[in-house]
């Protein structure tokens, strides 16, 4: 809920910068009743990427009012007034409420602060309560604020939009005012240059320019994306990096199925509960026996509810033993259907499956560290509202492997998966990251509130492992207690790409608990049973997001090796012999898998190439008379206009070796 109270402890944690949106919206807000004093003020709290304030006002605001509320804003952070915090009784809150005093610049009798009143009744009784006044503007709040409103560097208000007072549509609606701020005028700057810059790189406006994907919700449904041949080069050479990455590190490929049954995830853990809202609901399966008792079932449910239905309308009273008998039957009939048959769910990760090719043998410690890798794909229910592109999707093609090791190679095998993340970033040109390393709690080991496996020791042992090599690898990582998976530490990989925007892209988890419920073991040196430590690893997510992130971060100017139509071979004219070069070129690029394509139209060369700089090929390939003669072919790159003429043979070698070596 939006509008849930911080705990204290939770306020305590506030950002400078939160603290600073936090402020504002107060600035906000005395600016707002210099200008309508009769305005009353609901929550104002810091948001993702600024504040907002709700109010309550006849007036409606605008964006043509920014300004005039911008300039009164301006005032009151040039007065520099302090932050005062006061602690008062809950009687005297009350009495200022009724007054209008809080939220407001004074006393307004008749017009009683009634949003801050209802705030007041969610203060638990005993916790204190206080107010924070600058200049004449007194607010019900618990803080913290920055010291005075000049700490407030740079500011904008940014849109409007309207919300219901304690997120609740029986309440009144409210204007909900949005701003940003900032420490400084530069950061206000770049963020909204970051803003723009994002805008024109959406990965839905251009992937529906470069013919990437659709996703058809009419037919197919939202959240499946269907890829166009041009994404699909995208997607097969992902996995071609991969695919050559893993082979290198020493994983092996297997494959498994979409469907599975569910007792598969109800050994694993995921089903009843954990997992059970993300997974699509299960279809059944009936043999011939069970499909004949479940159509009997059927009938007899039926005529209960023909014969209840007149019961109940004749002489319910006299009739009630009988009613209570065919309703208890009723029921037994719906368990018994739910009994009939086999549930299979789609999968919606690939572990449990990969933990049974595990099992599939004997293992032995000379078997160990085992790197099962698969391009698995999953299916989870996302809720609508959370669809958004290709960032979150309900089918989706995971970089997924699960190392499964000994506790003396878990240190070698983690360092070795995270060397393979920086390897990647460093090929994508992904130059600021951090590692969030999710821990648990130990207070949720045992009792109602329960949240992870009662293995305190486990616990201790593998997150100071993760720690240690997250230090000696001098890898960028913050930790934040209470959000391991429920087996085990949890590490997230946030990015931020060339235009500064951040994205959540890969995991890497420790599990020291699922394999036991497996029953996985390996045979050790000293001939006992010992159960496997396994790392679920997937450095480039899915392909949905990761492609996502890259449209984004390369604007779709792909490299050269990623671009979907890496070369265009253009004629200036159409004769015989210059056509006849041009398709010996095609040939020669095609022959080398190089994706090329021609244009060898009458059209003028200036029109053929601004064709391909918009179609964002990377290397067109222009062929004139004087080519011919020379041998010659001129190089132009996307973006980056004419690198002159070469050698045939000298641009061929190079075009090759640039695409073999992935560069950038
Ligand atoms: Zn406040
Ligand atoms: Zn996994």
């Amino acid at each position: 809920m939006e509008n849930e109270r911080k705990t204290v402890d939770e306020r305590q944690k506030m950002t400078e910068l939160e603290r600073i949106r936090h402020s504002c919206a107060h600035v906000m807000a005395t600016a707002i009743l210099r200008l309508w004093p009769e305005a009353q003020f609901a929550a104002g709290p810091p948001v993702e990427n600024g504040f907002y304030y709700d109010v309550d006002l006849k007036h409606r605001i605008s964006p043509e009012d920014f300004e005039k509320i911008e300039v009164e804003m301006k005032k009151e952070i040039k007065a520099n007034h302090p932050f005062e915090k006061i602690v008062v009784t809950r009687e005297q809150a009350i009495k200022d409420s009724e007054s209008g005093r809080l939220g407001g610049l004074g006393e307004r009798p008749g017009n009683p602060s009634k949003f801050k009143l209802g705030n007041l009744e969610a203060i638990p009784e005993g916790e204190q309560i206080t107010y924070f006044k600058n200049g004449d503007f007194i607010d019900l709040c618990a803080g913290p604020h920055v010291m005075r409103t000049g700490n407030i560097g740079a500011f904008k208000l940014t849109s409007v939009a309207s919300a219901y007072y304690k997120g609740d549509e029986k309440n009144p609606q409210l204007q909900r005012i949005y701003g940003t701020a900032f420490k400084n005028k530069t950061q206000l700057e770049e963020y909204f240059k970051m803003l723009e810059e994002a805008k024109k790189r959406d990965h839905r406006k251009i992937g529906a320019e470069m013919g990437l994907f659709v996703i058809e919700t009419d037919l197919v449904g939202p959240g499946l994306p269907l890829w166009l041949p041009k994404g699909t080069v995208l997607v097969e050479e992902l996995e071609k990096l991969a695919k050559e990455t893993e082979f290198q590190a020493g994983y092996v490929r297997v494959r498994t199925p979409h469907i599975a049954k569910e007792k598969l995830y109800l050994t694993s853990g995921h089903l009843p509960i954990l997992y059970k809202d993300s997974m699509f609901p299960p279809m059944t399966l009936l043999e011939e026996q069970q499909r004949l008792r479940h159509e009997d079932l059927l009938r007899r449910k039926f005529a209960i509810v023909d014969e209840l239905l007149k019961l109940k309308k004749e002489d319910p009273a006299r009739d009630s033993e009988r009613i209570q008998g065919l309703e208890r039957e009723s029921f037994e009939i719906s368990l018994e259907q739910d009994g009939l048959g086999e549930r299979y769910y789609l999968k919606g990760m690939n572990c449990p499956h990969h933990h049974l090719i595990f099992a599939s043998q004997q293992r032995s410690y000379r078997d160990l560290p085992l790197r099962l890798a698969e391009y698995g794909c999953c299916y989870r229910y996302e809720q609508s509202g959370e669809l958004f592109g290709l960032m979150r999707v309900r089918s989706l093609n995971m970089n997924d492997a699960h190392v499964y090791c000994a506790i003396d190679q878990f240190a070698a095998e983690f360092t070795a998966v995270n060397e393979m993340y920086q390897k990647y970033f460093k090929l994508f040109g992904i130059g600021k990251y951090v590692m969030r390393f999710s821990t648990h709690d130990p207070s949720r080991l045992t009792g109602e509130n329960a949240k992870y496996v009662n293995e305190p020791e486990l616990w201790k042992q593998t997150e100071d492992m993760v720690r240690r090599t997250l230090i000696d690898s001098k890898i960028p990582y913050v930790e934040v207690p209470n959000e391991a998976a429920f087996y085990g530490p949890k590490i997230d990989v946030q990015v931020w790409s060339v235009s500064g925007r951040e994205f959540t892209l890969a995991t890497n988890q420790v599990d020291f608990a699922v394999p036991k419920r497996f029953g996985l073991t390996y045979r050790d040196r000293d001939n006992t049973d010992k159960t496997p430590l396994c790392i679920h690893r997937a450095p480039l997510g899915t392909h949905e997001r990761f492609i996502g992130f890259l449209i984004e971060h390369y604007a779709g100017n792909f490299p050269l090796w990623l671009a979907p139509e890496q070369v265009r071979v253009l004629t200036l004219g159409e004769e015989e012999p210059l056509v006849h070069y041009a398709k010996q070129i095609v040939n020669e690029l095609r022959t080398n898998f190089v994706r090329v394509e021609a244009d060898f139209s009458s059209n003028k060369i200036n029109g053929k190439i601004q064709d391909a700089e918009t179609a964002k090929v990377h290397t067109m390939l222009v062929i004139g008379g004087r080519d011919l003669e020379a041998g010659n072919v001129s190089v132009r790159v996307h973006g980056k206009g004419h690198l002159g003429a070469k050698p045939k043979g000298e641009v061929m070698a190079d075009l090759l070796a640039a695409i073999k070596e992935r560069r950038a």
